[in-house]
């Protein structure tokens, strides 16, 4: 089953009574960009949660919405915003409530691996749309366990999905996304080539 339609502060707030939601990721779209969210267009912030149905423990997946539905969930489960992913070295005129600050910021301490893969499926969002299910356990286990480095299993598990979706590496999306937009920070993945080099893996990053 998918997430029930979330229109209304109530309806919310009933909401994360019977689910468990947990903010997983979130993301500064690029200028012009949106996504379908769950209630409302997703314009500037992509927020995306995962939900665990209370009553039934198969009914789990992931959900998007745009900052004022993302706001209500926020409160009402008494979780933590996960690190804003700003693609942007500068911030235009469209996005003024946000700070000007660069990369990821926030309270989570993401250790060095991890930001890696967190910038990585926060490109991804912005290329492929809000983070489908085989993601779902790559952003669980960045919100459960920031601090401590992905396995390298994990690690590979999301390489094959970057060149099986794609056939492209990461970089290439970046290059891609790029054009046109020359405040796109750059991007680099050290910590992952390591992982997949020891492994002999071809690396899609
Ligand atoms: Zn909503």
């Amino acid at each position: 089953m998918s997430f029930p339609q979330c229109r209304g502060k109530s309806n919310r707030m009933n909401l994360t009574k019977a689910y468990d939601v947990t903010p997983v990721a979130h993301v500064m779209l690029l200028p012009g960009q949106k996504f379908e969210g769950c209630c409302e267009v997703i314009e500037t912030e992509c927020y995306t949660f995962s939900y665990a149905n209370k009553s039934d423990p198969n009914d789990v997946g992931l959900f998007h919405v745009g900052k004022h539905c993302a706001d209500d969930f926020i409160n009402f489960s008494g979780k933590e915003a996960p690190p804003l992913f700003n693609p942007l070295t500068s911030i235009g005129a469209r996005v003024p409530r946000v700070p000007g600050i660069p990369g990821i910021g926030g309270v989570n301490q993401l250790c060095a691996l991890n930001k890696e893969i967190y910038e990585a499926i926060s490109i991804l969002t912005l290329a492929w749309g809000p983070p489908k299910a085989p993601l779902q356990k790559f952003l669980t286990y960045l919100s459960t366990y920031p601090s401590t480095s992905m396995s390298d299993s994990d690690v590979q598990h999301l390489n094959n999905i970057i060149g099986k979706v794609t056939g492209r590496t990461l970089t290439g999306i970046i290059a891609q996304l790029g054009q046109g937009l020359p405040n796109l920070r750059t991007f680099n993945f050290p910590r992952v080539g390591i992982i997949l080099a020891a492994h002999a893996k071809p690396n899609n990053f």
